[in-house]
């Protein structure tokens, strides 16, 4: 199957409302120009020195994700172009964009990565640090950022009923919070192997690599 083939099959199960965004980290240009010419704008990379290469050859009405893990001394190489940093999970973060961002007279989408899988990981906030930051003075007062929602990974399982509490309980966790930062729109789950259950929970943007690209081939490790 063509990646045009494979987007729009899974734009067919995807209710209009949510966002599909193409995950093309490690996929070379000449691919991600096949997802474009389909009509794709979306993309997602979890390297900020990828996507930095790619948004300079690629069109520039090219909407960039950041998706993986950000490094505060790389958040200057992104903070012209990146359209939404789905990855933020401190303040230490949040400080380095907002200022990146005003050195660039823009405001920075942000999302809120929280942690909702049964793996140990050092990136994600639980549910209360999440809440103390968005009610932080220090956050509330940073003009160049604005946080529009939360981003989750489910636990890497064949179980799908686990995968459906821990996507839900996301979901329940923005609807609070949406009641009270109404700036809050995207939540950000769902990935090839577990969108359907991410979306059937409510989320309105999923990240999907393998199944539009095929799998990844890791070289160098
Ligand atoms: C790689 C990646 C994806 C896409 O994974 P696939 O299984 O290829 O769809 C989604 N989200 C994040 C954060 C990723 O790093």
């Amino acid at each position: 199957m063509s990646v045009a083939e494979n987007l729009e099959n899974i734009k067919k199960k995807l209710p209009e409302n949510v966002t599909l965004i193409a995950v093309s980290k490690t996929k070379p240009a000449a691919l991600i120009l096949e997802a474009y010419q389909a009509g794709q704008r979306d993309f997602g990379e979890n390297k900020v020195q990828e996507m930095v290469a790619k948004y300079e050859e690629l069109p520039k009405d090219i909407r960039w994700h950041l998706i993986g893990h950000l490094q505060t001394n790389k958040v200057k190489y992104i903070a012209p172009f990146v359209y939404l940093i789905h990855s933020v999970d401190s303040l230490k973060l949040l400080k380095e964009i907002n200022k990146r961002a005003l050195q660039n007279s823009r405001v920075i989408n942000v999302l809120l990565q929280i942690h909702i899988a049964k793996e140990e990981t050092k990136f994600g906030l639980s549910f209360n640090e999440a809440e103390e930051l968005l009610k932080s003075e220090e956050v509330q007062a940073m003009k160049n950022i604005s946080i529009v929602g939360l981003m989750g990974m489910a636990t890497n399982t064949n179980d799908q009923q686990i995968i459906e509490e821990e996507f839900c309980s996301l979901k329940s966790f923005y609807d609070k919070l949406k009641t009270e930062y109404p700036k809050f729109k995207y939540l950000s789950m769902g990935m090839s192997g577990d969108y359907k259950i991410a979306v059937k929970c409510g989320s309105n943007m999923v990240r999907v690599g393998s199944a539009i690209f095929g799998q990844r081939v890791y070289t160098n490790h």
